[in-house]
C-alpha cells in the first residue's frame, strides 16, 4: 500500500497508537519493534480490542484483512507524519537543546494558546516515535504546532527536520548532556545545530539566547533571526525580548523590558534562575506572534510545572525542590548554584548520579563533588548511585534510592530547604514521602 493510500485511511481514523495495551475502538495500530518487544506479535490482539487496522512488517501466520503489511513500520509512521505535515501551511516550531526543552515548549504552548489553536508534544515524547506521533496528532484546525526534539547523537535532528519541516527553530542551549553519543561539547553544538542548518537551507526563522556566545556562530547565515537576552543592554539585534531576574527565592520573578512603557514583572511558578531563558524565549515567541505583553505575562504566570521538573513542595516543616526528572552536568550545576543562593538556615542536598556521560562520567561526578565542597554550608549532603561510590569522601553515600530512603527515614530532617536532583532512573521522586 502506498503512503498516499494509507493517508486516506488515516484521515478516516486519525487516532494512531503504538502501544497495544491502550487500544480504543477506531484506532490505527502501528506494530513497532524495539530491543525488547515486537509489536507484530500484538497485532491480532489490537484488532480484537477494536483497532481498525494494524500496520505490520512481518508476515503473520494468522491472516487478517485488517493487517496492512509494509516494509518497515517505523519508517512508514515517519513517512505518514511527513505526508500529514505537508498538508499544512502553518508555522511549525521545533525546539531542541540540552536542557529546558520541555519547559520552554510548555511555556510557548501556554502563551500561543491564548490566541491560536496550538498543538504540541505531549509530555516528553520527543524521539523518533514521539515526533511522528506528535505530528499526526495535529488536527485540521491547527494554527501553530510546537514540536520538542530530543537527541543524543549526530544526524538525529537532521532526520527529524526532514519530516517535521520546521519553519521556526529554537535551540535552548548546548551544554554537557548526552556526551556519550555526541563525544564532546563541540559534538553537542553540531548535533543540536542541525536544526539551525535546516532553517538556514530552507529560509526558516530562528530564535536564540543572546547571552550564550556560541549562538553567534551557530546562527551565521540564517537571514531571519531573533534574539532574547538576560541582559537588557545586549547588543544583539533584533532583540525581541530582554529581562532580568527580580527575585528567585523560591519562585522566579522576572522584570521584563517593555518598549516605550514601564518594565513589567512576570510572576512565575517556576523555581530556578535557569528558567530565565526559558521564560524569555516564550515571551519572544509570543511577541513574534503579536500577542500582547499583558496576555503573555498572564499565561506564563498561570503555568505550573508538573512531573518532578523543578517543583516546589511544602511538606511538614520542610520545603523541597524536586528536580528529579533529569540531570546532566550543566543542569546539575545550574540547580545547585540556584539553590545555594536561596535564603535558609538548613540546607540539604540529595543528589543522584548523572547517566549517559560515557567516559566523562567519573570526571564530571568528581567536578560536581568539588563544586559542592566549594560552595559549602550544607547541613547534610546525600549522594545516591554507583557513580558516587568511590568519590563520596565525607558525604553520606547510598547505592540506590531504597537504601537512601531507609536512612532518610531515621534522620528526621526538619525545618530544612532540600534540593532533590538526579537522573530520572534514580527514581528520587520516591524519596519525597520520607522527607
Ligand atoms: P529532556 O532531555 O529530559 O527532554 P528537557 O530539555 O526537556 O529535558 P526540562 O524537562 O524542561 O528539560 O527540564 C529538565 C531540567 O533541566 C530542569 O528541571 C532543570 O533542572 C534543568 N533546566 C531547565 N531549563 C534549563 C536551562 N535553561 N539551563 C540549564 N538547565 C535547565
Ligand atoms: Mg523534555
Amino acid at each position: 500500500m502506498s503512503i498516499a493510500e494509507l493517508y486516506e485511511i488515516y484521515k478516516k481514523y486519525p487516532s494512531v497508537k503504538t502501544d497495544s495495551r491502550n487500544i480504543q475502538p477506531g484506532d490505527l495500530f502501528f506494530a513497532l519493534k524495539g530491543p525488547n518487544f515486537n509489536g507484530n506479535l500484538y497485532a491480532a490482539q489490537a484488532i480484537s480490542d477494536g483497532a481498525v487496522y494494524a500496520i505490520i512488517d512481518e508476515p503473520l501466520k494468522q491472516d487478517n484483512e485488517r493487517f496492512i503489511q509494509v516494509p518497515d513500520v517505523l519508517s512508514c509512521l515517519q513517512q505518514l507524519a511527513h505526508y500529514h505535515r505537508r498538508t499544512f501551511d502553518i508555522p511549525f516550531i521545533a525546539i531542541t537543546g540540552s536542557n529546558g526543552k520541555t519547559t520552554t515548549k510548555e511555556l510557548i504552548h501556554t502563551v500561543l494558546s491564548t490566541s491560536y489553536t496550538t498543538y504540541t508534544t505531549k509530555g516528553n515524547l520527543n524521539n523518533h516515535i514521539g515526533i511522528p506521533l506528535t505530528i499526526l496528532s495535529v488536527k485540521r484546525d491547527a494554527e501553530v504546532a510546537v514540536i520538542e526534539m530530543g537527541a543524543n547523537h549526530l544526524k538525529e535532528i537532521a532526520g527529524y527536520c526532514i519530516y517535521t519541516q520546521p519553519t521556526i527553530g529554537i535551540i535552548t542551549n548546548c551544554g554537557k548532556a548526552h556526551l556519550e553519543g555526541f563525544g564532546s561539547e563541540a559534538g553537542v553544538r553540531k548535533g543540536k545545530g542541525e536544526l539551525f542548518d535546516y532553517l538556514r537551507a530552507n529560509n526558516g526563522t530562528c530564535f536564540a539566547f543572546a547571552d550564550y556566545p556560541y549562538f553567534t556562530d551557530m546562527t551565521q547565515g540564517i537571514d531571519r533571526k531573533y534574539w532574547y537576552s538576560g541582559n537588557v543592554n545586549s547588543n544583539k539585534t533584533p532583540l525581541i525580548a530582554a529581562g532580568s531576574i527580580e527575585k528567585s527565592d523560591p519562585f522566579l520573578i522576572i522584570k521584563l523590558q517593555a518598549h516605550h512603557k514601564a518594565d513589567r514583572l512576570i510572576n512565575t511558578q517556576l523555581v530556578g534562575a535557569y528558567n530565565l531563558p526559558n521564560v524569555l524565549c516564550a515571551v519572544a515567541i509570543g511577541r513574534y506572534f503579536d500577542i500582547s505583553d499583558e496576555a503573555i505575562e498572564r499565561a506564563i504566570a498561570a503555568y505550573a510545572p508538573s512531573n518532578s521538573r523543578s517543583q516546589l513542595i511544602h511538606q511538614g516543616s520542610n520545603q523541597i525542590i524536586l528536580d528529579a526528572y533529569n540531570a546532566n552536568p550543566s543542569s546539575m550545576q545550574a540547580a545547585i548554584e540556584n539553590f545555594s543562593r536561596m535564603q535558609a538556615d538548613h540546607k540539604v542536598l540529595i543528589l543522584g548520579g548523572m547517566k549517559e556521560l560515557g567516559q566523562d562520567s567519573e570526571a564530571e561526578h568528581r567536578k560536581l563533588i568539588s563544586q559542592i565542597k566549594q560552595i559549602g554550608g550544607w547541613q547534610e549532603v546525600l549522594l545516591i548511585g554507583p557513580e558516587f561510590e568511590a568519590l563520596a569522601s565525607n558525604y553520606l553515600w547510598f547505592l540506590d534510592q531504597k537504601a537512601a530512603a531507609a536512612a532518610i527515614e531515621k534522620m528526621h530532617i526538619e525545618k530544612s530547604y532540600i534540593l532533590v536532583k538526579g537522573s530520572r532512573s534514580n527514581g528520587l521522586e520516591k524519596l519525597v514521602a520520607y522527607l
